[in-house]
């Protein structure tokens, strides 16, 4: 039998009412109902049934109806739309959506057949990446805002004397908030506003600025007070790579797309930075993140690192930069000099070659063109060769005679003239690892990392785009990443849906689990041991050098 099951917004159902029947689910808003029909001119919006466990203070035998609103409206609809659904008769209820318009006279629901709609099959039915209320539930559930917090205090939120309790408060956390509202210059005080903040304010994306000198929150009541009173003082060294830099060395996507044959110009820029951050720098506490979409974002979280001045940044940045041409040659990348910077042989050596050789020369088809093959030959500085071996792969067209990979083949050709013994000129020799750079090293967006000021989106984020959220990424096992598999909002309610109630920690019970643990074991807890070694030690040179004064 079918019967309409009427619940208002936010109404507390039994998991039994549910079970009991094949139920036609509908939320309405605002009318007192005395049958099983909502009341002209009623506002309805769509429902979503969750797991038990999602409700605040859920029993085993209720379930709390969520009002979703649209996808892309604040409000439910104003057009009329048909619903229609059943909850199965099984304790493993999925998420479940129900499309709802304004009633109206002719849209009356019939007698529970055909004349409502719900969108999606039973058990499919996220079907959707992202929504503000999936977000609500990962806030509210899995995102991981203890680990955060500490993650920001750095040691501060400690009992040793030397914390700096006013360390967290004088963070910048930006939201961006549906329609693109955005909040700057949010602060808070401890981990329960932050996190009560996130719950309420539901952002789309929530950035990570400077430590400031002040709470920035409060900084026009210093505005009077003097010049540079409100400053930052302390950033992490951060830096942005994005895909769409390699626009003209990729071929299978462009833009905002990414696929598992340009993924690795990602994973190797992870490579090359990370060693030379490592072994040049001597930074040991370095968390790199998936940007959601395309790209990848680098936290370098050392004492020492955040403490770095706006100039020292510029030429940290400045050290990773290669192409120092102008925009008038179409080389991207000049190496000159008679030897190359140690940091350029070592990349090459380890990373960048064979890449080039072994993946991406194939994978792009960069030499099979013509239009892709002139674009490596126009970066050889030696006229007559690019033109013999121009006319050759002309020529070779539509040959086939050899089963290797054209590419590979035409690449040993050029390597072959370009470095032959007759070949005197350094200039034309070192166009091969020319090349090589041109189309692989890493392409980093210097604004970003040069200026302490600039925002850069939190771990953990979910792109809105996308629905996938920027977990970290460990970078000696960087050539695991994929970025299609990185679970997505829905993927992630769905598992906590289906998952079992009796698992504690919900970041456990879901995909998200691995990239939580990691971040807590990998990266924040090496990281609190040594602001907590930091601490100690400047705080007991302190106290030394006031006994030092007093002995005198
Ligand atoms: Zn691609």
């Amino acid at each position: 039998m079918n019967e309409n099951l009427l619940v208002d917004l936010n109404d507390v159902i039994s998991f039994d009412a549910l079970q009991s029947h094949n139920k036609n689910i509908i939320v309405a808003q605002g009318d007192k109902r005395s049958d099983s029909r909502p009341a002209e001119g009623s506002r309805l919006g769509r429902a979503s049934i969750g797991n038990p466990n999602l409700s605040p203070n859920p029993t085993q035998s209720q379930l709390v109806l969520t009002y979703l609103p649209p996808k892309g409206l604040p409000f439910p609809p104003f057009s009329p739309k048909r619903a229609k659904g059943q909850v199965a008769g099984s304790s493993n209820l999925s998420f479940f959506r129900v499309e709802f318009g304004n009633m109206t006279k002719k849209e009356e629901f019939g007698d529970g057949r055909d004349d409502m709609l719900i969108d999606g099959d039973h058990g499919k039915s996220i079907t959707d990446g992202f929504s503000p209320e999936y977000l609500k539930a990962y806030y509210g559930m899995l995102f991981p805002h203890a680990e955060i917090f500490k993650w920001m205090s750095y040691g501060h939120d400690g009992k040793h004397p030397a914390c700096d309790h006013s360390y967290f408060g004088r963070r910048e956390f930006s939201f961006t908030l549906d329609n693109d509202i955005y909040l700057r210059f949010q602060s808070f005080n401890n981990a329960a506003e932050l996190e009560n903040s996130i719950k309420e304010k539901c952002p789309f994306k929530i950035d990570i600025g400077p430590v400031y000198s002040v709470d920035p929150a409060k900084r026009h009541a210093y505005a009077q007070a003097g010049d540079n009173v409100f400053t930052p003082v302390e950033r992490e060294l951060i830096f942005d790579i994005d895909m769409s830099d390699y626009d003209d060395v990729r071929y299978c996507c462009s833009g905002a797309d990414v696929c598992i044959d340009c993924w690795p110009l990602m994973t190797i820029a992870i490579k090359v930075m990370d060693t030379a951050l490592r072994d040049d720098f001597g930074f040991n506490h370095i968390l790199w993140v998936y940007s959601g979409r395309r790209g990848v974002h680098c936290w370098v979280c050392d004492g020492r690192a955040r403490r770095l001045t706006n100039e020292q940044r510029a030429a940290v940045a400045d050290y990773f930069r290669v192409y120092k041409g102008n925009d008038n040659s179409n080389k991207m990348v000049s190496l000159i000099g008679p030897a190359l910077h140690p940091l350029l042989i070592r990349s090459y050596a380890d990373v960048l070659r064979g890449f080039f050789e072994e993946k991406l020369l194939c994978s792009q088809k960069l030499l099979s063109i013509e239009e892709r093959f002139q674009k490596i030959l126009d970066l050889i500085p030696d006229e007559d060769i690019a033109a013999e071996l121009q006319s050759r792969w002309q020529e070779n067209r539509r040959s086939s005679i050899s089963k290797e990979d054209v590419n590979a083949v035409r690449w040993e050709q050029l390597k072959h003239l370009v470095q032959s013994p007759k070949q005197k000129a350094l200039g034309v020799r070192r166009c091969v690892e020319e090349i090589v750079f041109s189309y692989t090293y890493p392409r980093l967006d210097m604004e970003v990392s040069k200026h302490m000021n600039h925002l850069l989106k939190a771990p953990f984020c979910v792109h809105p785009k996308t629905g996938r959220v920027c977990i970290p990424i460990d970078p000696e096992h960087c050539d695991d990443f994929d970025p299609t598999a990185v679970p997505t909002l829905s993927e992630l309610l769905e598992e906590l849906n289906s998952s079992r109630a009796d698992v504690n920690d919900e970041f456990n019970r879901t995909s998200l689990g691995r990239s939580v643990k990691f971040f807590r074991t990998s990266f924040l807890e090496p990281l609190l041991k040594s602001c907590k070694e930091e601490m100690e030690s400047t705080y007991n040179a302190k106290l030394q050098q006031s006994k030092n004064s007093l002995s005198w």
